[in-house]
């Protein structure tokens, strides 16, 4: 598997997803989103802004006790492509500093605000021992709350074995997401699924 792309799934026979949710740690939507993953003793991703933990670092400290990936989304959420690469190399290293504080672990994983990226910030990720992270379900632009319905309809079709699928529990309003989620989760739990962080699933995709 070459690092240089960003992964959007992985092939595995297994029926596992794993469900990512940007922007955060947010005070009011993340811990409900940690409620419906509880619920169905699941695992999820928070790719979280190293300035939003700064705000919030005792809801990402909930997040890690919950047994759920902490990765990076750069500290304060800028297109990557528009920064020079030192300051590219920045934006990681600060909010790497603050995912391992409270994890005590190496970060693997890496979303780039907007899917910005060129071939200098893909390889700068790698240096980082990154994966840059996809999603297959972009389609259903959760950030904008179109419509619980709108969400629903455009995230069923893309959920298969291995799909990652994004959502975002933090900056404004999510009770679209929220109200969608707990729907999704319901009805792929009652189909089977197993819902894993992203750094499980791409382990799963490398050893099966
Ligand atoms: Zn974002």
């Amino acid at each position: 598997m070459t690092k240089l792309s960003i992964v959007h799934k992985v092939s595995t026979p297994e029926k596992v997803v794993a469900f990512t949710f940007d922007d955060g740690p947010h005070p009011l939507y993340t811990r409900q989103v940690l409620d419906i993953f509880r619920s169905v003793n699941g695992k999820a991703t928070f790719f979280m802004i190293g300035q939003e933990m700064d705000s919030y670092e005792e809801i990402a400290r909930e997040v890690h006790t919950a047994g759920h990936e902490i990765a990076n989304h750069t500290f304060s959420h800028p297109d990557l492509t528009k920064l020079k690469l030192e300051e590219v190399r920045a934006e990681l290293q600060q909010a790497d500093g603050r995912i391992r504080r409270i994890t005590g672990e190496p970060v693997l994983n890496f979303r780039p605000p907007y899917f910005s990226v060129n071939e200098d910030i893909l390889a700068l990720a790698d240096e980082f021992g990154y994966t840059a992270i996809g999603t297959v379900n972009g389609g259903a632009k959760d950030w904008e709350q179109p419509g619980v319905d709108y969400i629903l309809e455009h995230t069923r079709p893309t959920i298969d074995h291995g799909s990652i699928l994004i959502f975002h529990d933090g900056y404004g309003e999510r009770a679209q997401t929220i109200e969608a989620v707990k729907i999704l989760v319901d009805e792929l739990h009652h189909e089977g699924y197993r819902f894993l962080t992203v750094r499980e699933l791409l382990h799963l995709a490398n050893h099966s």
